[in-house]
């Protein structure tokens, strides 16, 4: 497998991303997709957004749509743009993160006060610990719990709202590589958010852990009647060339987000996923599962907007990814009531021992990014 092994010949993506596709140039299909960004007609899609938009319009409802949030920069940028751009009266849906960061909560506080209908949802803590708890051990997801919920809490809550219409920001899959089955087709379904953004665990992490029916509520996929199989899922990033750092100056400017002071843990930025501790933990195993972190990532969306060199990109590569987020050490310890050794075991289990050993605890890299 190590001699197999590469890395996009534009950005720094691994061939061990899921679902990542490489063209005869050794470009992954994000940076693929960064080009044919370029060729596409983005005011016929524009349009269409438009069209999509007016059907939403209802005058006997206070709201068209409904957009998650977390109060950074992506879902404060969609619901800026709808609200003040396309006449569209958005509900914006948080689900509290546990382990919540200062700046997060901050952040999420100044969206709301710049002038957004907000619901924030917290379900049963006990019943997301344990979701969250089982996810890191079956699913090697720090904060599987929360990630159900962003989906089945938020689709519970359209229902109820009798909101026809769910956006959400960008399309990891197309955008970051991975699967290419959406960047065609602007809508999708739960059987694709099951398979791709649950990566299929979905059932077993739920059977595994025993909640009563009540507590389930939040975490359930609710069964389509037929009025809500009308209920339509989209990105924003089909409709419009998707930008992170543009959403970040504009939410800073129109929603009051700010940065946090140093960088953030694992990586060299300072302004993006900052809502929770768990997702340093997340991007520490995604560096285990597949050699590849939270620095790696930010310098591949640096590199595809032509901010960064690619090898400026490997150099940061080298500095900061994989590094084990101590300072919250504890906390997750305390979070998860796991001790020492069977947390670490955890880690070890999710660790692809083909492109890393480990001496004496030690975790060593056996490939180096080129
Ligand atoms: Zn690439």
């Amino acid at each position: 497998m190590l001699n197999k092994i590469v890395w996009c010949s534009n950005c720094v993506s691994m061939s061990t991303r899921p679902r990542i596709s490489f063209d005869k140039k050794g470009m992954c299909n994000a940076c693929q997709w960064t080009l044919k960004k370029k060729k596409i007609n983005w005011d016929v899609r524009i349009n269409k957004l438009k069209k999509v938009l007016d059907v939403q319009k209802n005058k006997n409802n206070p709201f068209d749509c409904l957009v998650p949030v977390s109060g950074g920069k992506d879902g404060s940028y969609v619901s800026y743009r709808l609200k003040n751009d396309f006449g569209v009266k958005p509900l914006c849906v948080t689900v509290s993160p546990h382990l919540p960061l200062d700046i997060g909560e901050k952040n999420l506080n100044n969206f709301i006060n710049a002038g957004y209908a907000h619901i924030k949802i917290s379900p049963p803590h006990e019943a997301m610990r344990k979701l969250n708890r089982n996810g890191l051990e079956f699913m090697g997801f720090p904060y599987y719990g929360w990630l159900i919920a962003i989906h089945t809490a938020v689709i519970r809550t359209a229902i109820n709202f009798d909101i026809k219409l769910i956006f959400y920001g960008e399309d990891g899959e197309v955008e970051y590589g991975g699967s290419t089955e959406t960047n065609k087709n602007p809508f999708y379904d739960i059987q694709y958010q099951k398979k791709i953004y649950l990566e299929g665990g979905y059932e077993k992490v739920l059977n595994k852990t025993k909640l009563t029916k009540d507590e389930k509520y939040f975490f359930e996929f609710p069964k389509l009647s037929t009025t809500s199989k009308n209920l339509k899922f989209t990105h924003w990033s089909y409709f419009e060339n998707w930008d992170p750092y543009r959403n970040y100056l504009f939410a800073k400017k129109y929603c009051g987000l700010v940065e946090q002071d140093a960088t953030n843990s694992g990586t060299f930025t300072n302004f993006s996923q900052n809502d929770q501790a768990l997702y340093a933990l997340h991007t520490y195993l995604m560096y285990l599962k597949f050699g590849f972190g939270r620095a790696n990532q930010d310098a591949c969306i640096e590199v595809r907007r032509g901010a960064m060199d690619r090898e400026q990109a490997v150099n940061l590569v080298k500095i900061y990814d994989g590094r084990f987020p101590d300072e919250y050490f504890d906390l997750y310890l305390d979070y998860y009531k796991l001790s020492k050794e069977k947390f670490i075991n955890i880690l070890k289990k999710w660790t692809n021992k083909k492109l890393f050993k480990y001496e004496k605890n030690k975790l060593i890299p056996k490939f180096i990014i080129k």
